[in-house]
């Protein structure tokens, strides 16, 4: 008994440091402060004397009284901020500060979950030439003007931080040309902005005053997180057994997923109508191949192609619909497999869920610790698995709390990623970002 709360116990805590999201800073002299940003090479611009800015303690801040506030939500993952740095490489009277430039410590930003980019304040001041917009094949030269450099940094950063959720913020009271080229750029990469309104300063840097009102500000507009999206998916099914339980507690979150299922299950009415049932309830049937084979050791072209269209032609008789995705039986798949299917290859992120030395505590914690924003899920509905559907009445709801979004697989592509990718491509899916 002990025990068992004891176990609870840690497991609460651990749900609650893996709830955190941990936010990284790349900023410029409004979020730095002497011992608190990284590398420690970084030049401070806080605090200064009591007579020039009223900020004489780092939990006066914005970005500490952001993270101190909801202590609960966000973590300090780094700061690295750097007093006078630009966006572009061009600094103050006309000097090369491509070594502290937003694009050169945009790689160093430790492992986030959010980003929040404060600049082009310098770029404001030290009146950076504007160049024109250009969203590609950028030059050594290109950097030294503001637009072109803007762009390559969230470029990078879209390729370096696929998965991280990335803010802009705008400072108040910047040049018109600034303000209108930050919009557009941020809006070419689907970065939002965050623009700040009524910032008290001192020296013009953010006062005690300001500092808080940049923390309230920036708060309420993170914490309209976009959701975050994944899907369940099911493999070996359908059966009369397990299959209506996984049923019963998706419909009990009011949640869909996506079946895998193996053609040769679909040879008695009892399991067509289970598989129909899912149908009904907006679930949608995706191909495991007929016989569950180690396929990515066929060679022959004709014995792929049986196992694959056979499925297929069975789906669309009883679910009404032809699958678009195929996930190979224990993901053994072939470059002759690519080339002969014509469905979007998908694995998933797997949690041993077959393995009945993984119980349903040590699949919940798995999957709690582990999903991230896209994710396809690989679990099991095959007869008799149970941990699973005791796993997955406390892993719906929670994920549902932590602000995820349940999809089916083609709905994460077609929808949340905004299209289909092309078939014979080689990839094989675990999450849409890939
Ligand atoms: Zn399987």
């Amino acid at each position: 008994m002990k025990n068992s709360i004891l176990f609870l116990f840690l497991l609460f805590l651990s749900f609650t440091a893996f709830s955190q999201t941990k936010v990284s800073i790349l900023g410029d002299s409004y979020s730095t402060f002497t011992g608190h940003i990284s590398p420690q090479t970084n030049e401070p611009w806080y605090p200064r004397s009591a007579d020039e800015n009223d900020v004489t303690e780092v939990e006066q801040t914005w970005w500490r009284l952001l993270i101190d506030n909801h202590k609960d939500e966000l973590v300090l993952e780094k700061n690295n901020s750097y007093s006078g740095a630009t966006i572009s490489c061009h600094g103050y009277n006309n000097a090369d500060y491509s070594h502290r430039s937003y694009i050169t410590r945009s790689l160093d930003l430790g492992n986030p979950d959010m980003i929040l980019i404060f600049g082009a304040t310098n770029d404001s001041w030290a009146g950076a030439p504007m160049g024109e917009y250009k969203f590609s094949d950028w030059t050594k030269s290109d950097i030294f003007f503001f637009r072109p450099a803007m762009a390559m940094l969230l470029s990078q950063m879209k390729t370096l931080y696929p998965r991280q959720d990335i803010y802009f913020i705008l400072n108040s009271e910047l040049k018109d040309e600034i303000n209108e080229s930050i919009c557009t750029i941020c809006r070419n990469y689907s970065v939002p902005v965050i623009t700040l309104k009524d910032i008290d300063k001192q020296a013009g840097h953010p006062s005690q005053q300001g500092m808080k009102s940049i923390a309230e500000q920036v708060w309420s507009a993170i914490k309209k997180v976009q959701p975050k999206y994944i899907a369940l998916s099911f493999d070996d099914g359908p059966n009369t057994v397990t299959t209506p339980k996984v049923l019963d507690v998706l419909e009990e979150n009011g949640v869909t997923a996506s079946f895998f299922v193996n053609g040769k299950y679909l040879d008695n009415e009892e399991n067509i109508a289970v598989m129909q049932r899912a149908v009904a309830l907006g679930c949608d049937i995706q191909n495991h191949s007929y016989s569950h084979y180690q396929m990515g050791d066929f060679e022959d072209e004709a014995l792929i192609n049986e196992e694959i269209d056979k499925t297929s032609a069975l789906i669309e008789k009883y679910a009404g619909k032809k699958p678009e995705f195929f996930r190979p039986p224990y993901i053994n798949h072939s470059e002759l497999m690519h080339k002969l299917i014509d469905l979007t290859f998908i694995c998933g992120r797997s949690f041993n869920d077959w393995d009945p030395g993984f119980d349903a505590d040590a699949r919940i914690n798995a999957i709690l610790t582990t999903v991230i924003d896209g994710d396809i899920l690989l679990l099991h509905d095959m007869q008799g698995n149970d941990a699973t559907v005791e796993a997955l009445k406390v892993v719906i709801p929670e994920l549902k709390k932590r602000g995820f979004v349940f999809v089916t697989v083609p709905q994460l592509f077609k929808e949340v990623r905004g299209s289909m990718p092309e078939t014979h491509s080689g990839i094989i899916y675990s999450n849409i970002f890939d």
